[in-house]
């Protein structure tokens, strides 16, 4: 018998950004593609609960919980101890989506420096990864990382489009690089560039679901099946097929967001895993 269809996993998809409706047919549609896991990051506190409750009602689903840059103005005295409580739950994989973003500068650029500091400090202390996003903001996020206070930080660069030195420095301290339908656009060759120089094993795929959808669907809005576009073309990219590109990104996945793999062995009962 040859080896099932290797699940792939959209390791960044803001489903929250969909109607009610749609985010269970978005499920099932990804499903049915052979997508077999969904990781669905927190804009602001105010959706922990709402995501808490959707990743309770599906075994292959997770979220990560805590502050995006663009919302670092709502955060609150408090609010490290409120994340703290929220992040007890286990189907919170991750802090995040945290990070700075010098591009749009919706929050002041000290406030977002700030509410992520604590956000890290929280990610070290409760041994957890970090979803960051990093938007024409290099030096800023490279002089944090610097700092001996975040050493221990382990961390998925989602969405990356920082050039090759920048993933190496980000490679070099242990960290992930998520790509997106980005991969896919003919002039972003300066992002595919990156892809054989970086080792196998710290490599992510995702959506960012509503952003960013991947040919041929560039310019709607992005859907969570649509990670199996990005992983065929990275699969492309490094010379592999379709199933050793949604294996190996799909280990990486689960080394880095612990508490998935664990949850996703207790829910390996027959008849419950990847379709
Ligand atoms: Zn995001």
């Amino acid at each position: 018998m040859s080896a099932a269809p290797a699940g792939v996993i959209d390791s960044h998809c803001h489903l929250q950004s969909l109607d009610p409706d749609d985010r269970e047919r978005a499920l099932d549609e990804a499903r049915a593609r052979g997508v077999a896991g969904f990781l669905v990051p927190a804009i602001r506190l105010a959706d922990a609960d709402g995501l808490l409750a959707l990743a309770h009602r599906h075994p292959d689903v997770w979220c990560a919980l805590g502050v995006h840059p663009h919302e670092a103005s709502s955060w609150r005295p408090g609010d490290r101890e409120r994340l703290r409580a929220l992040l007890a739950d286990p189907k919170s994989v991750a802090v995040g989506e945290c990070g700075l973003d010098f591009h749009y500068d919706h929050s002041p650029r000290a406030t977002q420096l700030a509410v992520l500091r604590e956000q890290w400090a929280l990610a070290i202390e409760l041994d957890l990864p970090a979803v960051v996003h990093n938007r024409d903001s290099n030096d800023a996020m490279l002089a944090l990382l610097r700092e001996t206070e975040f050493a221990d930080l382990t961390a998925d660069f989602h969405s990356f489009a920082g050039g090759l030195a920048m993933a190496r420095e980000l490679i070099g301290r242990g960290f992930y690089l998520g790509f997106t339908g980005m991969i896919t656009f003919p002039r972003a060759g300066n992002v595919r560039e990156v892809i054989p120089h970086l080792p196998p094993d710290r490599e992510l795929v995702e959506t960012d679901t509503p952003y960013l959808a991947p040919i041929p669907y560039r310019g709607r809005p992005n859907r969570p099946a649509y990670v199996v576009e990005v992983c065929r073309r990275l699969a492309e990219e490094r010379g592999e097929s379709y199933d050793e590109a949604a294996r190996r990104t799909s280990e990486n996945f689960l080394r880095l967001f612990r508490r998935a793999a664990a949850g996703a062995r207790e829910a390996a009962t027959p008849g419950s895993g990847p379709r």
